[in-house]
């Protein structure tokens, strides 16, 4: 099956349309939302439904969301909807502001294809199987463990992640977690943000 169109992909997102016309297909120049016009310290290229393992991409909800690059709003808009509605466990590490250029979810049965290493990709598994009881901004279940910097600050820290304490949410207020987490970023030029998959995975920066 083709992809979606935009308008189906991303209906409460106006794109530029100068970025749409053939010169930009033939480029492939991903199409821009219409405040990056005036906006330059802020942008992401959203690729939602597309992971990307070693340089190749493998497709992991179909029809797939075309590439697109957004402003921090529309970012932020679309993200916070996404997250809200994945019902699967989420184990997020909030990135360093200053240094990431790409933030990707990965699934538990793509961590060693993603080039996790396997001290590491146990490390999160087990986290992703301990229960986490009610979200501590709200009485639902929670079902992402946000891990600020401050208690895991590189993948490196195994021993980190084994232990961190982080932060129990449900799905709402994890995804409020990371949009909180992205606004407070001046600027950022991410080449890469997808969306969770599958039953559980981690949300990783690079
Ligand atoms: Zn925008
Ligand atoms: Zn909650």
């Amino acid at each position: 099956m083709a992809g979606t169109t935009l308008e189906q992909a991303y209906p409460g997102i106006p794109f530029r349309w100068r970025s749409r016309n053939w010169w930009a297909r033939l480029t492939r120049v991903p199409p821009e939302c219409v405040h990056l016009e005036h906006e330059f310290s802020w942008m992401a290229t959203y690729v939602p439904d597309t992971l990307y393992l070693q340089g190749k991409a493998s497709v992991q909800r179909r029809p797939a969301r075309p590439e697109v690059s957004l402003c921090r709003a529309c970012l932020l808009s679309e993200l916070e909807s996404e997250l809200a509605r994945y019902g699967g466990r989420v184990l997020a590490f909030e990135p360093d502001g200053g240094a990431f250029s790409q933030y990707f979810f990965v699934g538990t049965p793509d961590f060693s294809a993603a080039g996790l290493r396997p001290e590491v990709a146990e490390a999160i598994e087990r986290r992703l199987q301990q229960s986490l009881g009610t979200c501590q901004g709200c009485n639902h279940p929670a079902r992402w463990l946000w891990i600020p910097r401050v208690q895991v600050e590189s993948l490196d820290q195994v021993g980190d992640i084994v232990t961190a304490k982080g932060q129990a949410l449900c799905p709402a207020h994890g995804a409020q977690q990371l949009c909180e987490a992205f606004a407070a970023v001046s600027e950022a030029n991410l080449l890469y943000v997808n969306v969770p998959y599958g039953e559980a995975g981690a949300y990783l920066w690079i």
